[in-house]
């Protein structure tokens, strides 16, 4: 096989060897049931305790406000499922916007159908969301705004602490999507007002299938899964031990040196960036070009379809994602890009590579040179491309 290189680090990320040695132990001696008050019960019921811990050390939180969940969309569901359901008799208005995760998005359009009215506000053509708008869209029945912390598509990150100032100020709950922002922007909850959080291990080279839930104290959160006491009564099943541990540490090595590592991730973005927009006629950046996530580029390429750009990737070693849903096997143009206003063919001819620790600026030549090749002979079969240089002429 060839070598590969992986510059999908939004869609997922490889587990850090401390992470697996650290989960390893709760497979097989560590299997205590936390709830169980024997000696092997105390000692999952303490690992448990401590990545509660480690999670709500680096968002500047307190442990008792950390809620376990199965993944970053159950984080979201519950969240404003939660939040609409606790203040339904205070109002049935919710603020988010037209660029978030479809955890959310899918979400607010359930409860759309449950009787609330949700406002998706617009962003402008950078992906940005404006805390102008927000503070304008809140009305009396207003209880709560949901904004993602940075762009999973377009790594555009938003004015969190403003619009975090601005819902306190006007006593709305503040949910922010932080699962591509967490470990590659430092947060702090208080600092920011942020009232709800959602994360997930997998996104920082912790497991898959593990999330949390971050809740201010005094914020009624309702239950999620009903059954045993787990959670503070809130969420019930037994603890996933192995993965709340490899969510501790992953979260506690992913927020140790931001700085350092987005430094890094910064040199290889923009140099990717500034590469393929000068080897590459009609290609143009999209999302904002500094306050954007330090390991994202998106790039569109007029006459291009993603999914041939992915498919020639692939051969050649390269695993990135497109602007378009195909992945998820529909084919409809990324919502994202077509909030910042992209054509549909341009949104289809968009390509993200999302770089990690692991990779390097060989991986930033070898990904332009191949785009350069894959994206010529592409073009050399598209009639719309033909047909545009016939107009040039
Ligand atoms: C990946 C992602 C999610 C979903 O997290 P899962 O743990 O995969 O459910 C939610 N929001 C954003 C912004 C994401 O990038």
């Amino acid at each position: 096989m060839t070598k590969r290189i992986y510059v999908d680090n939004a869609a997922t990320t490889k587990v850090a060897p401390e992470v697996v040695e650290a989960m390893l132990p709760y497979f097989t001696e560590g299997y205590g049931n936390p709830s169980s008050i024997y000696t092997e019960g105390r000692s999952a019921r303490c690992a448990v305790e401590a990545a509660r811990a480690k999670v709500a050390a680096a968002i500047g939180a307190d442990p008792k406000e950390i809620y376990f969940t199965g993944s970053g969309s159950e984080a979201d569901n519950w969240a404003i499922r939660s939040t609409a359901r606790a203040l339904a008799s205070k109002g049935k208005h919710i603020i988010t916007s037209s660029v978030e995760h479809h955890a959310v998005l899918h979400t607010c359009q359930d409860l759309e159908k449950q009787g609330y009215r949700v406002t998706y506000l617009p962003v402008d053509e950078y992906g940005m969301v404006s805390p102008e708008d927000v503070k304008a869209a809140i009305c009396d029945d207003t209880i709560m705004i949901s904004i993602m912390f940075a762009n999973n598509e377009i790594g555009t990150i938003m004015p969190i602490a403003e619009i975090g100032r601005i819902a306190k100020e006007a006593g709305v709950i503040f949910h922010t999507d932080a699962v591509q922002a967490v470990g590659m922007v430092p947060i702090d909850v208080n600092e920011m007002n942020i009232d709800m959080l959602s994360l997930t291990a997998h996104k920082f080279h912790g497991p898959k299938g593990i999330g949390a839930l971050y809740v201010r104290r005094g914020i009624k959160l309702t239950s999620f899964i009903t059954g045993g006491a787990q959670e503070r009564m809130r969420r019930a099943g037994t603890e996933n031990v192995p993965g709340i541990v490899g969510l501790g540490e992953a979260i506690e090595l992913a927020t140790a040196d931001i700085e350092g590592k987005s430094k890094k991730l910064i040199a290889l973005r923009d140099a990717y960036i500034k590469k393929v927009l000068d080897a590459v006629p009609y290609s143009h950046l999209n999302g904002h070009p500094t306050k954007r996530l330090p390991g994202n580029a998106n790039i569109s390429f007029e006459f291009i379809e993603g999914e041939g750009m992915l498919l020639r990737l692939d051969m050649k070693g390269i695993a990135a994602s497109s602007g378009s849903a195909c992945t998820s096997g529909s084919l409809d143009p990324s919502h994202v890009l077509l909030a910042i206003g992209l054509k549909h063919e341009q949104a289809h001819g968009s390509l993200r590579t999302t770089f990690g620790e692991e990779n390097t600026m060989e991986d930033v030549d070898y990904i332009v040179d191949s785009l350069k090749e894959i994206v010529a002979l592409l073009r050399s079969m598209s009639p719309l491309y033909e047909e545009f240089q016939k107009n040039q002429k």
